[in-house]
């Protein structure tokens, strides 16, 4: 329990149901007193905007999200009360933490036992199943926020807790080895721009593909070592190949929030490749040759954000200053023209909000 201050309302960025425009509005906070064991109240200082969190308000996903909703899942605050009776409490009041997609998850069912919190048969998610981090306060859960290393600034910590998380742990599992070659389309995006130097840290060589000089410059400053425009190549499999010793790449981490990231990614594998898939397209298939994806011995994996661990492993990567998330400041307030760039593909690197 601590004794601050707490205010009894505070903005938020709302939509009151899936379509409708994202609205600022007075929402209550909740009281010191009333959190359960094992919450904490955060005083939030930023947050990312994710395309996942465009998806949620337009609702174009198969799962639907809980209206009305406060988006926003990439949030870092600092803890300002935690819940009495909260049992071996890993983190303090006053320490600085983030909020992450999986905001809730058991640890005691067989897909936490597994590593998997992010399938966990209790999960909340944060901006989709639960309240996110759009607020200026916001209750969370002691045993699943992500401590910020101190020499780690908040805004540069905040995209790390979805889309650096989310293609860290899509390279930590692609089976690829240092020296490889990795394709990321979406390369300019959020989680794009992220994995091209994640990939770089770990020593694999990266095609970087997006449309537009601005996220041509972007790549190729983050150690992508060949772009390719996919809004001006007229054969992209050829392209990789001419690259790749005629071969392919080992692997690729598909990054786009359309299908058409995922449309080539079997023919431009070399045999035993590794397609990671990551970008979440509203109801599309995944159009790949059966023929080829056995002939070839390529591995399809569905990669879904991180657990715990992940998060610490890329939070700390980061706090080395090895990986940075390259974004531009704006308001809570100017959220609504933030989705419209977003949908246009207009965003390099990321966009992260202040919630004064
Ligand atoms: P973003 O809008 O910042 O980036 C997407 C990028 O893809 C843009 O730069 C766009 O220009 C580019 N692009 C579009 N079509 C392309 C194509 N055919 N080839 C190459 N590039 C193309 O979005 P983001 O925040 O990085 O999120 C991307 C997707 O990942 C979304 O669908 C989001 O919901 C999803 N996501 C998935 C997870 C997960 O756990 N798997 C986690 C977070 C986000
Ligand atoms: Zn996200």
């Amino acid at each position: 329990m601590s004794s601050v201050s707490v205010p009894t309302s505070q903005k938020v960025a709302i939509v009151a149901s899936t379509g409708q425009k994202v609205q600022i509005k007075d929402h209550p906070v909740k009281s010191p007193e009333d959190l359960a064991p094992g919450e904490c109240l955060l005083k939030m200082h930023c947050t990312g905007v994710c395309h996942t969190d465009l998806h949620a308000a337009l609702g174009d996903w198969p799962v639907k999200p809980k209206v009305p909703l406060i988006g926003g899942h990439e949030g870092v605050g600092e803890i300002i009360a935690i819940g009495k009776d909260t049992e071996d409490c890993p983190v303090k009041v006053g320490q600085r933490v983030g909020v992450k997609w999986v905001a809730y998850s058991c640890r005691d069912c067989e897909f936490c036992r597994k590593g998997l919190e992010q399938n966990c048969e209790k999960v909340l998610l944060s901006g989709y199943t639960t309240d996110g981090t759009f607020s200026q306060y916001l209750v969370s859960f002691v045993h699943v926020v992500t401590p910020i290393p101190d020499n780690l600034e908040s805004e540069s910590a905040a995209s790390i807790l979805c889309a650096g998380v989310t293609v860290y742990r899509a390279l930590k599992y692609s089976q690829t080895d240092p020296g490889d070659w990795i394709v990321i389309p979406g390369a300019g995006g959020g989680l794009g721009h992220l994995a091209v130097q994640y990939a770089r840290y770990m020593g694999r060589r990266v095609i970087a593909i997006d449309g537009g000089e601005e996220k041509h410059k972007l790549c190729m400053s983050l150690g992508a070592e060949v772009w390719i425009d996919f809004t001006k190549s007229k054969d992209i499999v050829a392209d990789i190949k001419k690259v790749t010793d005629g071969k392919g790449a080992h692997g690729a981490v598909v990054t786009t929030a359309s299908s058409s990231g995922y449309t080539q990614a079997v023919d431009y594998l070399r045999d035993g490749g590794h397609l990671m898939a990551v970008g979440l397209p509203a109801e599309a298939k995944l159009d790949a040759s059966i023929f080829f994806t056995v002939f070839k011995s390529i591995t399809i994996h569905g990669s879904y954000v991180g657990n715990r661990q992940d998060a610490l492993e890329a939070i700390n990567i980061a706090a080395t200053g090895a990986v940075k998330c390259h974004y531009k400041m704006k308001k809570l307030s100017e959220i609504e023209s933030v989705y419209e760039d977003m949908a246009k593909g207009k965003i390099a690197g990321r966009i992260v909000l202040s919630m004064d």
